[in-house]
């Protein structure tokens, strides 16, 4: 009785999870060890109770497992690892589903000024509002922060109306404040709808869950992309395999690009630039595979990689004979993160004998790195361990003089939207002010993207330090760089 008491006490705890057609398991369970009660209450002898119940018990536990288990306690839907269950057998069967797949977007700053309990608060409001809508059989969490809606066409009458209005309701759902405690909030979803099996060829979860960057919520807080842009997904997916493969191979290849120094007129240094070589995709600028690394967490690696080949560069050729007194490196604000990237680096110097002051690193500031201590931490660990700074990308984005004048860096790169804007009055005051509060700052002024005689002279004539762009040379391979570096040292 005791277990039996237990049991119903579960189920009924659990109740919105069951699926309807369980129920008749359940109740025949019931009527079984009832019998088997009733039975042994008639004929004593026989013995056959705790075998009904045992048989009983053994039933529910391979039709219902166990509920609470499969269940987020937080979000009170079912956990991911339920969902990725079901979304590869309903891929295996090819069954005729559709995934709706909902990202929140900017929860970072949207959520700044809720405590973390608030923060788990609101997740589950926005799960329970979904489940309320779809039912709480179909919702699942992928992460805390996305969650997936799993529709079976074959169930639902009329499906296509039925689809569109789950998504009219969604969106106003977003398009409303809101309460969490006393709080008002907004939250923006990028939203995802998957055919299967048609739409998720070469299409990975990642993907369809995938928050891009520059997604604008200003008509409304939800975007929704469908089998249309399946394609961009698929191209992104594509890119993302390729950024994994040669994270895998170790496959990057490393360019570099000479920089000028006005005050030596000689070669003193290269920026190394990353470069993808895929066997299925071809030559893909970095433009296209860096915010994909980013995005799936590999961009450590690939730092990593690109250090690792600047080392090997520099113990192959040893490009000091030749003047090169550093290399610049470019690091991403989300390598930042990895807290062991100070011992990474200094593992790989220490390999191949680099000294420290041979390489210089490139940050560029975004509003997403000022929040992150983490990122102060970390500048300034490797500042201890003696590398030095350029900010990157000068006169763009939130980079400002204040963080300048922290005497992180050593050298600022000026944009080279400054510098081709420089055709007019304003713009060639606009970049000498630019020059002459970086100079007089005590800061190294370098310009890049410097294409034309016209455009070296001006930069040279407002006191630039550094010279870098097509003018001298496009970014080279390590073989040509160092036929480049001999030919002008003679
Ligand atoms: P960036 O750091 O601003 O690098 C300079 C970019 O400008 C390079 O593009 C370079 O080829 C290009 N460039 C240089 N001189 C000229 C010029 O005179 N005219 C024109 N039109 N372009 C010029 P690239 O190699 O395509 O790199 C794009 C971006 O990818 C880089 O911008 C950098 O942000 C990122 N990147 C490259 N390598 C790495 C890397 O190893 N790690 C990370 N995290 N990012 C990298
Ligand atoms: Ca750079
Ligand atoms: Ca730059």
């Amino acid at each position: 009785m005791i277990y039996l008491g237990y049991t119903i006490y579960v189920l009924l705890r659990n109740a919105a999870f069951i699926q309807k057609q369980k129920i008749l398991y359940l109740f025949s369970g019931f009527g079984f060890v009832i019998t088997g009660i009733v039975i042994q209450i008639l004929f004593r002898q026989l013995q056959i109770q705790l075998f009904t119940e045992a048989v009983m018990l053994s039933l529910m536990t391979i039709v219902f497992e166990n509920a609470s288990l499969e269940v987020d306690n937080d979000l009170n839907i079912y956990k991911r690892k339920v969902f990725l269950e079901f979304y590869k057998t309903a891929c295996d069967m090819k069954s005729k589903m559709t995934l709706i797949a909902v990202s929140l977007v900017n929860t970072e700053q949207l959520l700044s000024t809720l405590s973390s309990e608030e923060k788990t608060v609101a997740f589950r409001t926005v799960c329970e509002k979904i489940s309320k809508m779809v039912g709480q059989n179909n919702v699942y969490a992928y992460t805390t922060e996305k969650y997936a809606i799993m529709l079976d066409r074959n169930k639902i009458e009329n499906y296509n109306i039925a689809e569109n209005d789950y998504l009219i309701a969604l969106e106003a759902m977003f398009n409303q404040s809101w309460t969490i405690g006393n709080k008002k909030i907004y939250l923006n979803a990028l939203v995802t709808v998957l055919h299967l099996p048609e739409d998720t060829e070469n299409v990975t979860l990642d993907s369809a869950f995938h928050r891009g960057r520059d997604l604008n919520f200003i008509d409304s807080n939800m975007i929704l992309r469908n089998n249309k842009d399946v394609d961009i997904i698929r191209k992104r997916t594509r890119m993302l395999n390729a950024v994994r493969r040669a994270c895998e191979n170790r496959s990057f290849l490393v360019y570099y690009q000479p920089i000028w120094s006005v005050d030596s007129q000689s070669f003193v240094s290269a920026e190394a630039l990353v470069r993808m070589d895929d066997d299925e995709l071809g030559f893909i600028p970095p433009d296209e595979f860096i915010s994909a690394a980013e995005e799936y967490g590999l961009i450590s690696n690939l730092g990593e990689i690109v250090l690792e080949k600047v080392c090997e560069f520099y113990a192959n050729h040893h490009p000091e004979q030749y003047g090169i007194e550093w290399i610049e490196l470019n690091v991403s604000p989300y390598q930042l993160g990895d807290a062991n990237i100070v011992q990474k680096f200094a593992g790989l110097l220490h390999k191949y004998n680099v000294p420290v002051s041979f390489i210089n690193l490139e940050l560029t500031e975004t509003v997403d790195v000022f929040r992150n201590s983490i990122f102060n931490d970390t500048l300034k660990q490797l500042k201890d361990f003696g590398f030095t700074f350029s900010m990157d990308d000068y006169g763009t984005g939130y980079s400002n003089l204040a963080n300048l004048m922290s005497n992180n860096y050593k050298t600022v790169k000026i944009d080279k939207s400054l510098l081709w804007k420089a055709t007019d009055k304003a713009g060639m005051d606009f970049l000498m002010i630019t020059v002459n509060q970086l100079k007089s700052i005590k800061l190294q002024v370098l310009q890049e993207g410097v294409e034309t005689k016209e455009q070296l002279d001006i930069i040279t004539s407002f006191g630039g330090n550094l010279i870098q762009g097509y003018y001298f040379s496009k970014p080279l391979s390590d073989i040509e760089f160092i036929a480049y570096c001999k030919r002008f040292v003679g």
